[in-house]
């Protein structure tokens, strides 16, 4: 607690201070004189409004879309010409429902916590401890929810032994100071999908910034789960051209205001042609190739040194997540869940015009079938597995040492995916894919020396993996990434293989009935996240196609 006796002592101190020389006098107050802050009048922002604000803010913003982000993604959906790509809007748009009536997560990848505040300069602090080990203690408690636990995803000792911290603590916090009598907080989780595209450099004063955007979305391919927003912050120095792209991101989608009102600001009409050429590009929802791979372009800037133009890119994803509120002493934020009637009516058929493959009795032939875009539900048996299960099992099989007891990949599938753990009843908690290219390296040796069929992941896979995959006749298939309650809804049944120290990590057997997947990388190594693009932007007809 504040102790108002030794804020008054401060005070006087401060008054009737000596300084540096001569000896103490009174201060004589005088029209001119600043006074002190009246520590009364001050917003009092206690401590427990604090924290059960940003736990309350963390649960809320796991469930709940905000509602400017899912009507954008349904005028995008109704927009979409590309099949595949309206498949995977409608399986977003589906999922976002489906979690905010369960009340549970959109995606397994809960995200990372970023804290912005702006704290009043006329708000003092009810409380002794420091502000991030407040914050660190709502993340603690919204994400151990026994009614909605959320999935700890950070590892402590990135540069060791990457053990997790069990409770997705510690957040990433950014404070400043600023005028007024209130405490100005936005909590967002982005996932590590998006997060690790982000981009960064500094180009010439003469550089153009559409010419570096155009060309470095493509290179980020779809592991960041388009349809999404792009932040970017231009100027000031390089952690400040970092920090304005993610702030900028946790603004209202208003793309289609300023197409209607016209642009007033140079950041504008950037806005504009930027958001039509990245479009252009042909990218499309889950890369699948179509119309709409961003729903807005957001942009902030900052007087820069002449010799400069720092610029930084961050991309929030499918699974957009943030909310923002102010304290104002009177007690924690009250956030009102949205009404599902906003949530737009769009129905989705996961049988329509797909294949059945029964993953129990599929063989090496059956896969030389199957084309790139093809729509597979899978029933059957299959095993999870990602990064850190794929590193022991390899270093196993370089160590000629055996694979645990029970843990046998032949004529399996591996889908990549670190679930969130189930509640009430449930078999299993959101579980999507997570990106694929994270395994390449690992792909040839599982392909060669496991017996493994095939695998399940989000996103394009690199040469690397594309190269095994082709070499063995196997084949890569997606499911749609943060649509994750959705695809949860296929699994029947799960169980603990091998590592289960691994936590979300470990290997699972599932069992799952009719799972929608997309073919992406078929056994000859043709790829949809390269012909979808391609064709699409050729379609499109603003942006030449190279040819290779
Ligand atoms: S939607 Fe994709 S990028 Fe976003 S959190 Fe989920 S898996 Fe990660």
């Amino acid at each position: 607690m504040f102790n108002m006796g030794a804020a008054r002592a401060l005070f006087n101190v401060q008054m009737h201070s000596p300084g540096a020389r001569g000896p103490a006098k009174a201060a004589t107050i005088t029209a001119s004189t600043p006074q002190p802050p009246n520590v009364a009048a001050m917003t009092p922002i206690h401590e427990q409004d604090f924290i059960d604000s940003i736990a309350d803010a963390l649960q809320y913003i796991s469930y709940y879309h905000p509602p400017d982000f899912i009507h954008a993604v349904h005028q995008a959906y109704l927009r979409e010409e590309g099949p595949a790509a309206r498949d995977a809007l409608a399986q977003i748009l589906v999922n976002s429902r489906m979690c905010a009536e369960g009340r549970r997560p959109i995606c397994q990848d809960t995200g990372i916590v970023n804290v912005f505040l702006d704290v009043g300069m006329d708000v003092r602090w009810d409380t002794r401890r420091g502000i991030d080990e407040l914050v660190n203690e709502a993340v603690h408690r919204a994400y151990t929810n026994p009614d909605n636990p959320l999935r700890a995803s950070v590892v402590a000792d990135p540069l060791g032994a990457r053990t997790n911290t069990g409770d997705n603590t510690p957040a990433v916090i950014h404070t400043r100071l600023v005028p007024g009598d209130r405490l100005d907080v936005t909590v967002a989780a982005k996932g590590g999908g998006s997060e690790n595209k982000s981009r960064f450099a500094i180009l010439n004063p003469s550089d153009d910034i559409v010419e570096w955007v155009l060309k470095t979305v493509p290179g980020m391919g779809a592991g960041w789960c388009p349809p999404g927003i792009l932040g970017i912050g231009v100027g000031g120095t390089a952690e400040q051209a970092m920090l304005m792209a993610k702030r900028v991101l946790m603004e209202p989608v208003d793309i289609q205001e300023l197409m209607d009102r016209g642009p007033r600001t140079r950041a504008e009409e950037l806005r504009l042609e930027l958001y039509e050429k990245v479009n252009a590009l042909g990218i499309g929802a889950q890369g699948l190739g179509g119309l709409t791979t961003v729903v807005d372009v957001k942009i902030a800037d900052y007087p820069t040194h002449a010799a400069s133009k720092p610029i930084a890119m961050i991309p929030n994803c499918a699974a957009t997540r943030h909310v923002h509120f102010q304290l104002d002493g009177s007690g924690p934020a009250r956030l009102e869940p949205p009404r599902l009637e906003d949530w737009p009516q769009v129905t989705w058929d996961a049988g329509a015009g797909a294949r059945r493959v029964d993953l129990d009795t599929v063989t090496a032939d059956d896969i030389t079938h199957w084309k790139p875009g093809d729509t597979l539900l899978l029933s059957g048996k299959l095993l999870t597995g990602r990064d850190a299960a794929h590193k022991r099992i390899v270093e196993l099989i370089d160590r000629g040492e055996p694979l645990p007891d029970g843990l046998d990949f032949h004529n399996r599938f591996i889908y990549y995916v670190g679930p969130v753990d189930p509640v009430h009843g449930e078999v299993v908690g959101p579980a999507g894919p997570t990106t694929a290219t994270r395994m390449d390296k690992f792909t040839e040796t599982m392909l060669s020396k496991t017996g493994l069929l095939g695998m399940i992941g989000k996103a394009e896979r690199g040469p690397t993996g594309i190269e095994a995959i082709r070499k063995h006749h196997s084949a890569y298939l997606i499911a749609t990434g943060g649509a994750a309650y959705l695809v949860a809804k296929a699994i029947k049944s799960s169980r603990v293989v091998a590592f289960p120290e691994l936590g979300m990590e470990a290997v699972y057997e599932f069992e799952v009935r009719d799972m929608p997947v997309t073919v992406a990388v078929d056994s000859q190594g043709n790829s949809v996240h390269e012909s979808g693009p391609r064709i699409w932007r050729a379609k499109i007809g603003k942006i030449p196609v190279e040819v290779a």
